[in-house]
């Protein structure tokens, strides 16, 4: 079954860009769609389930869409608002749920192959943990799942895969089609959106609106740089300073030490500061027993100071000098 929603415009001889004649109006439209919805068939291709002549049902609601608020019709706004409920909510706005409900190893088969149970869903074909008649929907909601699900199961639907979709009710197309001559396109209902958040965005830090000849770049990233992870790196990079014995150097402080490593964090777990030195982890505590290595708790944890490890490798770069 389908339920469909069509929009329809009369336009002129020639095309969208025209007017149609003063004769053709709504009260013609009305009376034409029905004589053509009668008329139109389709004959489904060729398939396991055999061809079908597809045709429009008895029903048919036809209803004129005028753009004075006071005449009497649907307004403008009613039928945008109605789109809208439908272009946001999707089908659980008919009552069923925005998830899938098929296991995710078989698909909802049940099996992996024609012998093997699968062994998620243990051949149910349902999510683990989910059953059908304990989904949060209405009654008229499971029944059409339901039905979904049954049809699901057998070989001649099985290109509808109706199971993975049960959740949309079998249904696995586009909420709606547009035609780019008669419609606002969803590029343009973006473009307006995204100007409308970045006015609004402008206004509440009072920015100037922009101007539509600014480009705005929105965002500009650089790579920094990283810290040395071996301390081979850091040793070629900057070689071991020789001891400055200049009076200017010994008076504020004597021996220079090699620029710090660039740290990003003040402190450091035992196995970053195995990664960081280049050393077991063994090593390190040994280095933090005999005083070499400066080391501070937080609770249980040990952790090492960033300049801790830093004065470590001023210390092995002195003893090598
Ligand atoms: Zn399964």
């Amino acid at each position: 079954m389908v339920h469909f929603h069509a929009i329809i415009r009369l336009d002129g001889a020639d095309g969208p860009d025209q007017s149609p004649p003063d004769w053709a109006d709504h009260h013609l439209l009305a009376r034409a769609v029905p004589v053509a919805a009668r008329s139109v068939k389709l004959l489904s291709p060729a398939s396991e389930l055999g061809r079908w002549t597809l045709a429009w049902g008895e029903q048919l609601d036809i209803r004129p869409i005028l753009l004075d608020p006071c005449a009497e019709g649907l307004s403008e706004r009613a039928v945008a608002g109605y789109i809208a409920k439908y272009a946001t909510k999707g089908a659980e706005a008919s009552g069923t749920i925005d998830h899938r409900l098929s296991c995710s190893a078989c698909r909802g088969r049940g099996r992996m192959s024609l012998m093997a149970a699968c062994g998620l869903c243990h051949g149910t074909g349902l999510k683990p943990g989910l059953h059908l008649e304990a989904l949060p929907v209405s009654e008229h909601a499971r029944r059409m799942i339901r039905t979904c699900w049954d049809l699901g199961a057998r070989p001649e639907y099985r290109a509808l895969r109706l199971r993975p979709w049960a959740h949309m009710l079998g249904f696995r197309g586009h909420f709606s089609s547009k035609s780019r001559a008669y419609s606002l396109t969803l590029g343009d209902l973006r473009t307006a959106r995204a100007r409308h958040r970045s006015d609004q965005a402008r206004q509440q830090h009072g920015l100037p609106p922009l101007d539509d000849a600014t480009t705005l770049v929105l965002g500009h990233w650089r790579f920094a740089g990283i810290g040395y992870t071996r301390r081979s790196d850091h040793r070629r990079a900057h070689p071991p300073a020789r001891p400055d014995r200049s009076p200017d150097r010994r008076r504020a402080g004597g021996v220079m030490t090699a620029p710090a490593l660039i740290h990003s964090r003040r402190l450091y777990r035992v196995c970053e500061a195995m990664r960081l030195l280049s050393l077991s982890r063994s090593v390190i505590y040994e280095l933090i027993r005999s005083g070499r290595l400066r080391s501070v708790t937080q609770g249980r944890t040990r952790l090492i100071p960033a300049s801790a490890i830093d004065d470590y490798i001023a210390l092995l770069e002195r003893e090598a000098s």
